[in-house]
């Protein structure tokens, strides 16, 4: 297989790819495929309840927090926030801190006031808001951790009393962290989880106990939760192999994925930094240890650089289409040796324009 260091759907670990193509073919001995498997049945009562408990564990929380699948993606949770928690009238406050920060604030006018907390736009993102106004009286401030995108993370959270909702997209199950900081955190599976097609939700119980409008049973997190993500067919297949990954995941611990997530990061930036040929985009104390953003000095041979990786079976490494340059995505399931080989490749691209 190639080495993929595509920003999602991204690389899972060959021990899940494995377990979910025997579950293909028949679910643990049931003579059934895991892609025919009711989604009210016993059996995958016990995987939901499982993959609850393995994330509630990774996470270090209890069990005041709910576990929610979510069809929709990103997108439908940037929507779901203000429509579940912010009244007409009342005001929310977001950091623009990226594209899908800013995406996610552009749902807000249709329910009540947005208020920018912080804002890194006017320097194309490269390091998250330094400077935060958070007003007391905001129902909620919602932050993205790490920007896929811009290659950006933020490693100090904001002290507020306000509830914060947190995108943990593209890092979730990256670090150790104090997550019962946050009311809420959700991720899209298809970047550091799963496959494309469910999103977790990790909820404060007291924080969804209420909506501020009647919704739909579906748009709503409180009927979600109370259901146990039941309320129409659930995506049984991505949820399943989540479960497969969380299992990998608590199998290694947190503690050990964040210190290959370290050691992966820091033998990539050392590499840019030693190089007058690739540079980092994003400031150094922003830079992601999930999404390491670079350009070259001499941006005409990118196409080249691209094909050169492709033909050393590394993928994956073109940056967003709207940022151009490159991105190496070094999610739990890239190890340490695939990194040692892309700094290989792009050091032998370096050497071969020298020579
Ligand atoms: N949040 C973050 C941090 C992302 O990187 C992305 C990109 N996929 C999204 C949200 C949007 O997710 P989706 O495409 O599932 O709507």
């Amino acid at each position: 297989m190639k080495i993929n260091f595509n920003a999602g759907p991204a690389a899972l670990p060959r021990e899940v790819l494995a377990a979910a193509a025997e579950a293909i073919m028949d679910y643990e001995g049931s003579g059934i495929s895991i892609l025919s498997l009711a989604h009210r049945s016993a059996a995958f009562e016990a995987i939901l309840n499982e993959a609850k408990k393995l994330t509630l564990d990774l996470l270090g929380l209890d069990d005041s927090y709910e576990v929610i699948w979510f069809q929709g993606g990103g997108r439908l949770q940037f929507e779901m926030i203000p429509m579940n928690f912010l009244a007409e009238g009342e005001t929310a406050a977001y950091i623009d801190s990226g594209h899908w920060a800013a995406d996610a604030m552009s749902n807000v006018a249709r329910y009540g006031k947005l208020h920018v907390a912080g804002s890194s736009a006017v320097i194309n993102y490269r390091s998250v808001p330094r400077i935060l106004d958070i007003p007391q009286d905001a129902k909620y401030l919602h932050l993205t951790s790490n920007n896929t995108i811009y290659g950006t993370q933020c490693f100090d959270f904001p002290n507020t009393e306000v509830p914060i909702i947190a995108d943990f997209s593209s890092e979730l199950f990256s670090r150790r962290l104090d997550y019962s900081k946050f009311s809420m955190i959700y991720a899209v599976a298809q970047k550091n989880l799963g496959p494309a097609g469910v999103t977790l939700v990790v909820a404060k119980k007291d924080f969804i106990k209420n909506t501020v409008r009647p919704l739909a049973d579906i748009l709503s997190y409180k009927v979600m939760a109370a259901k146990n993500s039941l309320v129409n067919t659930a995506p049984v297949f991505p949820i399943y192999v989540s479960l497969l990954n969380l299992r990998y995941l608590a199998s290694k611990g947190l503690a050990q994925i964040e210190l290959e997530n370290e050691e992966k990061a820091q033998l990539l930036y050392a590499f840019i930094d030693n190089s007058s040929f690739y540079r980092g985009i994003a400031d150094k104390d922003s830079r992601s240890k999930m999404n390491v953003c670079f350009t070259i000095a001499r941006p005409e041979l990118e196409a080249e650089l691209l094909q050169f990786a492709e033909s050393h079976n590394i993928t994956g490494i073109a940056g967003h289409r709207s940022t151009g340059g490159f991105r190496a995505s070094l999610y739990n399931a890239i190890s340490i040796e695939e990194v040692q080989e892309l700094v290989k490749v792009l050091a032998a691209f370096e050497a071969g324009l020298k020579a």
